[in-house]
């Protein structure tokens, strides 16, 4: 299939790609795949409005049948599996299995949130006051802004998009403008479920904003968009954070990590050797779950770091849409720069570098294929608390569990974490209070590839938030205490007597 055949695939037509000063690049190849036209700051907020009127017609809408607009998209993206997988490899790089498994995970959240739909439960509470009811009541928000990176073009909407649906609030995206063209294609399957579901979808329930950040900062300047749910770089959430506290916005803020792995003695080290590699090179190290930290026991450490040497000279790097490739490209060349920086100022710390060099050049030199890099480091120097985005592995060697669990914490982010051993009591410490401070700490399985039924989310300059399952979906309603007085007395909290 050639680039233009899966775009077509996709259904986007001639007046989606209408020529424009935005140009689109396939990290494949390197080369131009559309000119889109973006929106300008008027239009966007001309379309939160929209937003808006629709949220004061779907938040009455009832949750379950609210719930059935959602039940419609996981059908329709179930149909579209393979035409939409096909173009999220074109547009950000990842590997075709990896671009399906993307929007299974879409497909995933969408049966959740159908589930959902129906258990939007509230607690009730003992009243001290006889005579008195109390309850807690879950309404719909607002309008949620949902602004995406490019190395999860679409997921990240539908981790969103799902749960805010069935809460009652529409959605307006503004994704990556490395990746819009994915975006405009979930649009239109949204149109098709529109159209679908019938007169009670209203008019910009949910809308795509193309652009770069200024279109992100109109979202957050607007007081009529209610919740801010941001996926990237620390930087842009500090910028995010910042703007919406202006206007006591709410917001959830899913940022950067630099995730490690402890690797201790009693480990099973072939499931060791797989799950490293999987974490630390898929998605060519560009997941925010990516493995960065290796934290290998000094009595292991010659058993595992020269097979995870010869593992890494053999991997598969390759065009991300043909079979068997387990390596696709860097995003971009700024990607690859950011690679080379990072991998001499390793060096510069004392680290060793096995790997890292450019790969594919002479055959797609526009494009910015590397070769995975494994970085032995004397200690945890200064760039590994940096989440450089590329498949980099640091490797440090530790000699008792509370250095390897103080390191693992030591870092500014707070995403992922795991420990590959078979101890009880070393496992449990790692999980305990005491323990790891991300949002997700495992065992014996990697930092990344997380599944849509926990609640997924960092700590520290990850940003706090949580998507997704569990109880993520009170990020998108508005909590309501309600006490009711079904007596004929009027007794007052705490036996104040106030007699008038
Ligand atoms: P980025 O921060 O450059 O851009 C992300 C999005 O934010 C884009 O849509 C961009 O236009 C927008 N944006 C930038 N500045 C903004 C501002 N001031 N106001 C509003 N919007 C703004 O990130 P990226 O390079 O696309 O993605 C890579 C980063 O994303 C990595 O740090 C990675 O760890 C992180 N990430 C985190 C998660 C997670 O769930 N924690 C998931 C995927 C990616």
């Amino acid at each position: 299939m050639t680039h233009a055949d899966i775009i077509a695939a996709s259904g986007l037509t001639e007046a989606d790609l209408a020529d424009g000063p935005l140009a689109v690049f396939t990290p494949v190849d390197g080369s131009e795949i559309a000119r889109l036209k973006p929106h300008n700051r008027a239009e966007a907020n001309a379309a939160i409005t929209k937003a808006h009127d629709a949220f004061l017609a779907w938040r009455k809408v009832p949750a379950p049948r609210r719930g059935e607009f959602v039940r419609l998209l996981g059908e329709e993206l179930r149909r579209e599996k393979d035409a939409l997988g096909a173009l999220v490899t074109l547009e950000c790089g990842k590997i075709l299995q990896e671009g399906l498994g993307e929007v299974q995970e879409m497909i995933d959240i969408c049966d959740f949130a159908v589930g959902l739909s129906r258990q939007l439960y509230g607690l009730t509470i003992a009243s001290e006051r006889p005579g008195h009811a109390m309850r807690e009541t879950w309404h719909p928000m607002g309008v949620c802004g949902v602004i995406t990176a490019f190395n999860f073009p679409v997921a990240p909407w539908c981790w969103n998009a799902a749960l805010a649906l069935v809460c009652g609030d529409p959605v307006i995206w503004k994704p990556s403008e490395k990746t819009p063209l994915t975006a405009l294609a979930v649009q239109r399957i949204c149109d098709r479920v529109s159209k679908a579901f019938g007169g009670d979808a209203p008019d910009g329930l949910t809308q795509v904003l193309i652009g770069e950040r200024d279109l992100g900062e109109t979202l957050t300047a607007n007081p009529k968009v209610a919740i801010i749910s941001a996926t990237g770089s620390v930087p842009m959430g500090r910028a995010v954070a910042a703007d919406m506290s202006k206007r006591l916005g709410r917001t959830i803020l899913e940022l950067g990590g630099n995730n490690a792995m402890i690797v201790a003695p009693s480990a099973d080290l072939e499931m060791a050797l797989c799950a490293i590699v999987f974490s630390a090179v898929g998605t060519a190290g560009q997941r925010c779950t990516s493995l960065r930290r290796l934290i290998v026991h000094e009595d292991i450490y010659d058993a595992l770091i020269p097979r995870l040497i010869k593992a890494y000279e053999g991997l598969p790097i390759g065009d991300p849409l043909a079979a068997g490739t387990l390596v696709g490209p860097l995003i971009d060349q700024d990607a690859s720069a950011a690679m080379t920086t990072s991998l001499d100022k390793a060096k510069a710390e004392g680290g060793v570098v096995h790997g890292g060099a450019k790969a594919l050049t002479e055959t797609h030199g526009d494009a910015a294929y590397v070769h995975p890099a494994i970085v032995e480091m004397p200690a945890q120097t200064a760039i590994m608390h940096h989440e450089t985005f590329a498949p980099i592995l640091y490797v440090v060697k530790y000699r008792d569990l509370a250095e390897a669990i103080g390191m693992q914490n030591a870092v500014p982010q707070g995403l992922s974490s795991c420990i590959f051993s078979t101890d009880l009591r070393e496992t449990e410490e790692f999980l305990s209070a005491a323990g790891s401070d991300c949002g997700i700490a495992n065992v014996n399985i990697g930092p990344s590839g997380a599944e849509i039924g926990g609640a997924f989310g960092g700590e520290k300059d990850t940003g706090g938030g949580r998507e997704s399952g569990s109880d993520a979906w009170k990020g998108y309603m508005r909590r309501q205490t309600n006490t009711i007085n079904y007596s004929r007395e009027l007794p007052l909290a705490q036996g104040i007597k106030f007699d008038i």
